[in-house]
Formats: C-alpha cells, structure tokens, sequence
C-alpha cells in the first residue's frame, strides 16, 4: 500500500489524532497535493494539544499555502517568454505582469469558490456564568472590564474613553477559556461568533484576508455581538516567523480591530490562546489585546463544582466530591469532565459483560482518576520559564502569582 493511502486511513481510524494529519499532510505535500495537504494540516491545528506539534504544523501549513501561491501565480501569470511572443515590449513588461496580478484576483474568487463556504455562524448562546465552575476572581474582572463597558457606553463617552480593543485570554488548555468566552457572551445578551484559523484560512491570493473581513462586517451587522478568536496564537503567530502569506492575515486582523470602538459598534473581540508568547507584540498594544487574562486551572472549590456539574443527570449513587476535588490538583475541567466519562463508559461495560446494572459511584471514579493525569502540569512548566526570562513588562504577572501560590508543587 502507498504512503499516503496508509495514512490517510490512519487518519480515518484515529480522526483526532493532530501526529497523523501531520504527518499525511507532509506526505501529501511531498507529492504536490497541496490543496490536500492544507485541508489536512488545517484539520491537524483544530486537533491538535501538543504545543511543539502545533507549531510544527502551522510551519508547514504556512509553507504549503505560499507554495500553493507560487503555483497558482505560475498558472495564471503568463511567463515572460509567452507575453515577448504577445508583443509585448520589456519595459512594459513589470506594469503588465502587475496589471495581470491584479486581474487575477476575480478571476481567483470565480475558480474557488470556497470561500463563501467558510461561513462564520453565531452560535445559540445560552451558557451564562452560573455553568461556569469556580474562577469567581476571573468572572468579577470579566463584569467590571468587559460586561460593564458593554452596558454604560454613555458613562464611557462622558469620560472620552473609547473601549476598544479586546480581551485575551490565556491559559492551560481545556481549564474553560471558550467556556467563559460563551459565558460573556451570554452575560450580555450578545450574539457569540466563534472563529477558528480554518474558516479564515485559504490558499488562494487575498481570500484569506477577504474572509476575516467578512466575519468582522457580519459581527459588526448582527450587533450586539462577541467574537471569540480560539487558537489565536495561529492568527498572530510571530510575524517575524510566519510567512508572508500569514503576514497578510495578521495586518487585516489588526486593521479590522483598530477600527472597533465596543462602545458604538457593539462589538467586542475576544480571544484564547495556550501559547501567549507566540503571539506577536504587535498583537498586544493598546486598542488591540490590551486587556490580557489568565484562566488558571481550577482551585479545589471549583473543582467540586465541575464534578458536580458534569455527573449531574447521571445514573449514580451520591458522590463524594470532596475527595475527589482535593485529589485532582492541577486537573483541567476537560479533565475532570474525561474522568466522569471515562467512569461512566467502564460501568456500562461492565453492566453489559455481567447483566448486573449498578449505579456510578466515588470507587469508579477514583479509579477512572488514577488513569488520568493532570494536564495542566507540563504547560505551568512552560510558563515558569516564560515568567523567569522573559516577564520584563509584567505581561505575565498573573501567571507569576499562581506560580508562587503553587512553587513547591510545580
Ligand atoms: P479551553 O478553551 O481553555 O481549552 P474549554 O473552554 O474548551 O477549554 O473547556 C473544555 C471543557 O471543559 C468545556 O467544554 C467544559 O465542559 C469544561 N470546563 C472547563 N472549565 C470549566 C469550568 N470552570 N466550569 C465548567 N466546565 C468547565
């Protein structure tokens, strides 16, 4: 069997595996099946938890999509030895190669088509911060930065303060940055527009930069509403590491953000990244991010709450929480919420071997917990030496606080 048919039928068996749609889309690559290789290094980012991987992947995705460029300008660019045969004279010949860029934008939209495909929905929002567990310190700033300004524009204009701008947050993954996101969102009756780099992503010339600006002139249409950029890291990747094709897409982001004022368009970005020190400065000025905030992991009391919430309609006896709270330390809620499937699945499997139906109880989920680590753990130790070497601004502060609180674990 051939390479990429083995892979692809790895990827098939293990969709969310981000290692096998890297590796595919290397492989696709390598045969120049770029479009291919894109769409499944675009599906390898939205799956992928590892850091490293994931930077690897957007290197290669960022590559391939300028190779398809290139290509592409080949293909409807004609060479100087066709246009010296069309007459056309040397010194003319850089304005019309220019003039032929230039038409090849339409010509482009027609062949893609794709674009248009890559629409942005708001999603129905009813998640409001009653569903999120804990993190009181971080819903407390969210009102008075975010909610606040959002309701009392006219206390903002008195004081000839454009809340513009938008809110980061960072963190560990799967500790709720999307999770709260929504929550905002629902907190202030907003329409909530979550936007992932693969609906913005194409590889053709300009459609990129064409689709980031229609989800901004969408958002700003069906105001009031939140756009939450996840994975933003991926948009704002360093410019000075990414490639000109990225470059494009991170200078229409900054544009379209700087001309947001929260106050009269009713619009506000928000964003997640796991990797706060990939992003560009440029990122992080005043009237862009400015406002950065860390969702740590979840404290003991917020933990309780997550199991609460997540075996809540399930067939169990009545669970001891607490101890289940002080043993998941530096256990992120998708953790907590994976422990309580992973016990959930075991019961039901022993329930269909032995024909004896039980209720869940604290046993299944002690033991569903002792195969789950704490995942949380390997990115505070990345961002230990984020804080060491590189926190002179302070823009990781927040972090340096947790860290101290938490020193002789971590
Ligand atoms: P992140 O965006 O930080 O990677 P998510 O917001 O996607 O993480 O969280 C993953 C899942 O974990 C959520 O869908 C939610 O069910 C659960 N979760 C995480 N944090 C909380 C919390 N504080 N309260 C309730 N559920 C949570």
């Amino acid at each position: 069997m051939d390479k990429v048919k083995w892979l692809q039928q790895m990827v098939e068996q293990s969709p969310q595996d981000a290692q096998a749609h890297y590796w595919l889309g290397k492989e696709l690559a390598e045969n120049g099946s770029l479009l291919e290789a894109v769409q499944s290094f675009s599906t390898g980012i939205a799956c992928c938890q590892d850091e490293e991987l994931r930077i690897e992947i957007i290197q290669e995705l960022t590559a391939v999509s300028s190779r398809l460029q290139q290509q592409k300008i080949k293909e409807t660019v004609p060479s100087s030895e066709e246009l010296l045969e069309e007459g056309y004279s040397e010194p003319n010949m850089l304005v019309d190669q220019q003039t032929n860029l230039q038409q090849l934008k339409p010509k482009l939209k027609v062949i893609e088509g794709n674009g248009s495909n890559k629409e942005v929905k708001s999603v129905s929002n009813t998640i409001t911060f009653e569903d999120v567990a804990g993190l009181e310190e971080l819903k407390k700033t969210i009102t008075l930065r975010i909610i606040s300004p959002f309701f009392n524009k006219g206390l903002f204009a008195k004081f000839k303060k454009k809340s513009g701008g938008g809110v980061l947050l960072y963190g560990p993954p799967g500790c709720g940055k999307t999770f709260i996101a929504r929550a905002t969102a629902g907190e202030c009756k907003a329409n909530f527009y979550p936007v992932h780099i693969t609906d913005i992503l194409d590889p053709y010339i300009g459609v990129s930069e064409q689709n980031l600006k229609d989800i901004f002139d969408k958002a700003r249409f069906q105001k009031p509403s939140i756009m939450f950029f996840d994975e933003v890291d991926t948009i704002g990747y360093s410019r000075s590491k990414s490639s000109s094709h990225l470059r494009g897409v991170i200078d229409t982001f900054l544009s379209e953000m700087e001309g947001i004022d929260t106050s009269t368009d009713e619009v506000l970005v928000m964003a997640a990244t796991n990797t706060p020190w990939d992003i560009d400065n440029a990122l992080k000025r005043p009237g862009r991010f400015d406002r950065l905030i860390f969702v740590a992991p979840p404290d003991e009391k917020a933990r309780k709450q997550i199991f609460q919430l997540k075996l809540m309609g399930r067939y169990a006896e009545e669970i001891d929480v607490a101890a289940l709270a002080k043993k998941t330390e530096f256990y992120s809620g998708a953790d907590i919420e994976n422990i309580v499937e992973m016990a959930s699945e075991n019961v039901l499997e022993e329930i269909l071997t032995t024909g004896n139906e039980r209720p869940l109880n604290t046993n299944d989920l002690m033991h569903a917990l002792s195969n789950q680590q704490a995942s949380t753990l390997d990115w505070l130790r990345t961002a230990k030496n984020y804080v060491k070497y590189s926190n002179q601004s302070g823009l990781y502060n927040d972090i340096e606080k947790y860290l101290q609180k938490h020193s002789r674990s971590i």
